[in-house]
């Protein structure tokens, strides 16, 4: 199921909300150019959390589904390598839960990507396994 997209008017609201919040973090900041990326990346970071959930919450329900999964991936039936293995979304806006998930490989997250239309995963910071950010 593709991801629902932003209408034209709907892109516009978004991006009047983007600039506000960017004005309010240069007001709430001043000239401290260490604060404002400090704010910044907060604020990143809670609104990516809001989407995907803590880390440690992801971690822990890639753990139940290698488990679950017999160590397999379901995509193409090797075994999971020990990492860069990604939680799947079936549906993205249905969060990771174990019904809405599976763990697979990094070559099959690759051509699952492309064969939804994606370029490439939005970038996370600094978390997750190495190589993947989902
Ligand atoms: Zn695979």
């Amino acid at each position: 199921m593709p991801n629902r997209r932003l209408s034209s008017e709907e892109l516009i609201r978004a991006n009047a909300l983007l600039n506000s919040i960017r004005v309010r973090l240069r007001k709430l900041a001043g000239d401290d150019e260490d604060l404002r990326f400090a704010y910044r990346r907060k604020v990143y970071k809670e609104l990516i959390y809001d989407e995907r959930g803590k880390p440690m919450a992801r971690r822990r329900l890639k753990a139940l589904k290698r488990t679950e999964q017999g160590e397999i991936c379901p995509l193409c039936k090797k075994p999971l390598p020990a990492t860069y293995c990604v939680l799947d979304r079936f549906v993205a806006a249905a969060g990771y839960t174990t019904e809405n998930t599976q763990l697979i490989c990094q070559a099959c997250d690759v051509m699952t990507q492309a064969s939804r239309g994606y370029r490439e995963r939005p970038p996370v910071g600094g978390e997750e396994e190495a190589g993947t950010v989902r």
